[in-house]
């Protein structure tokens, strides 16, 4: 293992009815925005439990409401400048991770002159934000338990993805209740990431990491066994309670303990795709993720074995490693596949046309890939297999 800082300053509220602990978490007569998105908390509830709670401490109630799935910078801009009028004291994110991500924007711009691009792009420091909480409405990205937002600048048609130890959560909200009226399709999108999140975790290089390797193992095989049962009863309390535990821990630093931290080149050609094409993160994933493994197999297929059989059920029996790492790649499209998840580009329209420019978006930043580094003719040819 490697050395390593345990640290997450976020208190989780998990359970029925937590939104009631806001009371104790907003402070009376505090001056809040509340941070959501198109619409659907008006329509399920959440947004009427919110507010009488806030009424309870008296809170001076600002809206920042249309928080785009993919949220974008003029969105942020927008609420940072909103906070700077009204002298926002906490903001209060209530929605999915592109709800919480532009929070933790608008939060990290509220405490700077400039434009927030500057921050998420690394050219200036940050160096504080104003505080927040989040009520979280879908599980998927972890955001409500971790220190990362990616955000997409339309002009420059970049999706970046940035993170500080400033923008953690003061506090997350987790009543799976919440998570009943998320539609069929964003709920398998939220299966997806979240085990994508912890696959990028899985394929990392440390020696010694049996617990850690466990651990993401088990969290997938439960993610595989919920996830047709969670879509056969929506409303399912049970199955919803375990897809939210899955999400948030699959990304809230606990997977990263003692590993390098894994790879994430899948998620870095996922945000470059869906900054050319303004598609929904969790079926990119879907796409690109088997088409990694497939790639990466073919210089090494160990680890992609080891998650053929201690996860994806593959049978070892007589077969080269080689030859079980690929029915593991294939057996992972199928379980996506069967979930309704796309498996092809072609299922968003997407074509070869724009392949460089989404070449060129995947290293904006250097250095894509820890397991396997990744240079523009190994992501061409994810994308390739991806058609
Ligand atoms: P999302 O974009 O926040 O939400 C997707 C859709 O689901 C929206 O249309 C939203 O509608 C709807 N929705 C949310 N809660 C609902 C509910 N309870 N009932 C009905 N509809 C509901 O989805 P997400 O997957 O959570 O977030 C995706 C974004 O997070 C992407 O930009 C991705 O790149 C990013 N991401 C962040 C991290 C991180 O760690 N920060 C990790 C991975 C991905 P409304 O707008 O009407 O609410
Ligand atoms: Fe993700």
């Amino acid at each position: 293992m490697n050395t390593f800082l345990q640290y997450n300053p976020t208190r989780l509220y998990f359970g029925k009815d937590q939104v009631s602990q806001l009371t104790q978490e907003i402070k009376q007569e505090a001056k809040v925005l509340v941070v959501y998105g198109g619409g659907s908390i008006k329509r399920n509830g959440v947004y009427d439990a919110v507010i009488a709670e806030l009424e309870k401490v008296n809170a001076d109630v600002f809206e920042l409401s249309g928080v785009e799935p993919n949220p974008r910078l003029t969105t942020v801009e927008k609420g940072s400048a909103l906070c700077k009028k009204e002298g926002i004291d906490f903001l209060l994110a209530v929605g999915g991770g592109s709800v919480i991500d532009c929070t933790k924007a608008i939060a990290a711009g509220a405490h700077y002159e400039g434009s927030a691009w500057d921050l998420i792009t690394q050219k200036e420091p940050i160096e504080s934000a104003l505080p927040f909480g989040t009520v979280l409405t879908l599980a998927a990205t972890g955001s409500e338990m971790n220190s990362v937002s990616v955000i997409t600048n339309w002009e420059t048609k970049e999706k970046l993805g940035w993170g500080s130890p400033h923008v953690f959560p003061v506090f997350s909200v987790l009543d799976p209740t919440y998570t009943f009226s998320v539609p069929e399709d964003q709920t398998v999108y939220g299966i997806v990431d979240s085990m994508s999140h912890a696959l990028e975790h899985y394929f990392h290089r440390t020696p010694n990491t049996p617990m850690i390797d466990g651990f993401m193992e088990s969290l997938l095989r439960t993610a595989i066994q919920t996830g047709p049962k969670l879509l056969a009863n929506l409303e399912s309390y049970e199955h919803r309670e375990t897809m939210m535990y899955i999400s948030t821990t699959a990304f809230n630093g606990t997977l990263s303990n003692g590993t390098d931290g894994g790879d994430w080149a899948t998620h870095r050609i996922e945000h470059a795709v869906s900054a050319v094409y303004d598609i929904p993160h969790g079926g990119g994933l879907a796409i690109l993720f088997p088409n990694w493994l497939l790639h990466v197999l073919e210089e090494d297929p160990s680890r992609v074995k080891q998650l053929a059989v201690n996860v994806l059920g593959v049978s070892a029996e007589g077969k080269s490693d080689y030859d079980i790492a690929l029915e593991g790649a294939e057996a992972l499209r199928q379980f996506w596949n069967s979930l309704g998840a796309p498996s092809r580009l072609a299922d968003y329209d997407i074509d070869d046309s724009e392949f460089e420019a989404m070449i060129d978006k995947t290293f904006i930043k250097p250095g894509v890939g820890t397991y396997k580094e990744l240079d523009r003719e190994s992501v061409k040819d994810i994308l390739k297999r991806s058609l």
